[in-house]
């Protein structure tokens, strides 16, 4: 098969998983947003994945994200960052249209300062660090109640949920009590008042653990290797 037609052929297939796992969860498909993380891989690829209907896809850094904005610039895609952020780099990711990744109240302003200069105004969401890893990104939950707060009371950005980015694991259900803990926080924050429009989404789940994130209240999942393939290491 071409590359083409087997990212066409990996994109039913995923496809097929994410329904069955809206469907076991008594949840419906439509409401569970597949973004194709396709961080690594050309145009050629973008293209092959458009060309199967695909709109949404992700990248994790603005570098690389821009320069495939700018050569598909013909297509209809929707832009996630979903990878860190530098608060130096908040200029340049107004265009993105969703941005995953916000975790300190310094990145947060910058972001809201460069989208009300800018015509883009990105929906974010609050990354959570429920893993107390030093190394990760994202901010521990007493942080991110914070962070939540000013961020629904941003005009340049929008707040629409959480994301998290579980400690690598071969099993997938040792992702569960990070995507469930995700869902709960959620959950409290809305409990406590916060209206819950700003907490529509939770981004969780990623090519092997995509259908745990979706029984535990996944609305966005974000897959690369699943669609694309291997990623070349860089
Ligand atoms: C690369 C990446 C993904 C996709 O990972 P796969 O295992 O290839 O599906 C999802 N989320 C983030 C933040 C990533 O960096």
């Amino acid at each position: 098969m071409s590359p083409a037609g087997e990212i066409g052929r990996r994109l039913t297939e995923v496809r097929r998983r994410l329904a069955a796992a809206a469907d076991r969860a008594g949840r419906r498909p439509d409401d569970i947003r597949l973004i194709a993380v396709s961080k690594t891989f050309g145009l050629d690829s973008i293209r092959a994945a458009v060309d199967a209907g695909q709109v949404d896809f992700g990248e994790n850094r603005v570098q690389e994200a821009l320069q495939k904005m700018w050569g598909s610039s013909d297509l209809q895609i929707r832009w996630h960052l979903v990878g860190h952020l530098q608060t130096n780099k908040a200029k340049k990711a107004t265009g993105f249209a969703w941005i995953h990744s916000v975790d300190s109240l310094k990145l947060l302003e910058g972001l809201d300062r460069a989208a009300l200069d800018a015509e883009g105004h990105p929906d974010i969401l609050v990354q959570v660090d429920l893993a107390g890893e030093a190394t990760k990104f994202g901010a521990p939950p007493q942080h991110a109640v914070d962070l939540v707060h000013a961020a629904a009371r941003c005009r340049g950005v929008r707040l629409a949920g959480l994301m998290i980015l579980p400690p690598f694991a071969d099993n997938p259900e040792d992702a569960r009590p990070y995507f469930r803990r995700l869902r709960e926080l959620r959950d409290d924050l809305v409990a406590r008042g916060l209206d819950r429009s700003f907490l529509k989404e939770l981004s969780m789940g990623m090519s092997h653990d995509f259908e745990v994130a979706i029984q535990e209240g996944a609305t966005m999942v974000r897959v690369g290797t699943a669609i694309f393939g291997e990623r070349p290491t860089r």
